[in-house]
């Protein structure tokens, strides 16, 4: 297949870009400072043959966990910095690549110009040997970009990478690839392609975020993968899904049947059509999850839901008290899981806080309205 002339970036012994393999890759869900259950993830999606994992940061404690789990492990990692990129100087000598996402980094320490936060970071992947990932989602972009695109979302997407590397690229780092992400397969793609026009020589990763379950969040992320990859674009990738945590190696396999199918030229995707009635999003889970049994409850929504399969809704299912609030705002019903509860959300509007074992009867309420109200 004809590849898009992107330059070399070296993350530990792999090689991403300049004709490379296309990188599978994915991350550990489980609690970073569980360090039995870490090592256990990253040996269970290095055997599933993941050629980088990543393990999600937030405290000192998850930095002294990763470096434990370093040291058990000889897998490349790649370290996701979520909202305190400060860390990032206790992290970088554990790891061979840091993702930062610009979004988060433009809420912390709000009076520092962002392109001193960008230098920090460089400096420290310099020194470290380390690459850097410019890690974008289109549902957390800075509210400068948001101001500036309205509701051009992929715009303000493409911009906020657009900076990013320019900031980079000033400073003399050029070691760094770049993801442009959505829960929605053709934002993704038009993210991805409004980038690579722009900046060709800059190795893409690709994925869909919150894809969901299977069967749907493969197909979601094939109809993305089948209109970039043929096309040039993606250097690195990973399929995010919601699965046990034993389970998890079945990214890595989704991920390389894809890429195989797309090598022999077959096709599955309905290229321009978009998957019509109910959508359920849901995250494939991460350090950050309190409840293991969020994984058992996205199930049980998709269960229950099934008689509305035929209506144009989204439910969306997250794993955490961080980012679920924020995930759930475009959903029309949002689910977001904390260690004792689920916060149900019609909207953006909060309707309550309710266990586990009740939250199904309440969502049903809700679906119901909503149909109802829809006609
Ligand atoms: Fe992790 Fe929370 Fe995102 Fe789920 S929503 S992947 S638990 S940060």
């Amino acid at each position: 297949m004809a590849r898009n002339p992107t330059r070399a970036v070296r993350i530990g012994p792999i090689t991403v870009g300049d004709g490379s393999p296309i990188a599978v890759q994915s991350m550990a869900a489980t609690r970073t400072q569980d360090i039995e259950a870490t090592v256990r993830q990253v040996q269970l999606l290095e055997a599933a043959g993941a050629d980088i994992v990543r393990i999600a940061v937030d405290s000192r404690k998850d930095v002294e966990a990763l470096a434990e789990v370093r040291g058990r492990t000889s897998a490349t990692l790649s370290v996701d910095l979520q909202e305190n990129y400060r860390l990032a100087e206790i992290v970088a000598p554990h790891v061979d690549k840091v993702r930062y996402n610009p979004g988060h980094l433009w809420h912390h320490e709000r009076d520092k110009p962002t392109r001193d936060k960008v230098a920090f970071l460089a400096e420290i992947a310099e020194r470290n040997d380390c690459a850097i990932r410019v890690g974008v989602n289109c549902g957390s972009v800075d509210p400068v970009m948001i101001e500036r695109f309205g509701d051009d979302d992929v715009g303000a997407m493409v911009e906020s990478a657009l900076e990013h590397c320019a900031m980079l690229d000033d400073l003399g780092f050029t070691r760094y690839v770049v993801s442009l992400k959505d829960s929605d397969w053709l934002k993704v793609v038009a993210g991805n392609r409004r980038f690579s026009t722009q900046r060709p020589d800059v190795p893409l990763h690709l994925g869909v975020t919150e894809a969901g379950m299977l069967p749907e969040g493969e197909i979601k992320t094939r109809l993305a993968f089948e209109q970039l990859i043929p096309e040039g674009i993606g250097d690195t990738l990973r399929v995010s899904l919601t699965l046990p945590f034993e389970e998890k190696g079945t990214e890595i396999d989704t991920g390389r049947r894809i890429l195989d199918d797309i090598e022999s030229g077959r096709f599955r995707g309905i290229p321009t059509i978009l998957p019509e009635g109910l959508n359920i999003i849901s995250c494939p889970s991460c350090s950050r999850v309190e409840n293991e049994a969020f994984i058992d409850l996205a199930h049980d929504v998709r269960e229950m839901t099934e008689y509305a399969r035929e209506h144009d809704l989204t439910i969306a299912v997250m794993g955490c008290r961080v980012n679920g609030p924020g995930e759930t705002d475009d959903a029309d019903l949002g689910l977001w899981c904390g260690p004792a509860a689920v916060n149900l959300k019609r909207g953006s509007e909060t309707v309550g806080a309710f266990p586990y074992d009740e939250v199904l009867g309440q969502l049903r309420i809700e679906l119901d309205a909503l149909i109802a109200q829809r006609g």
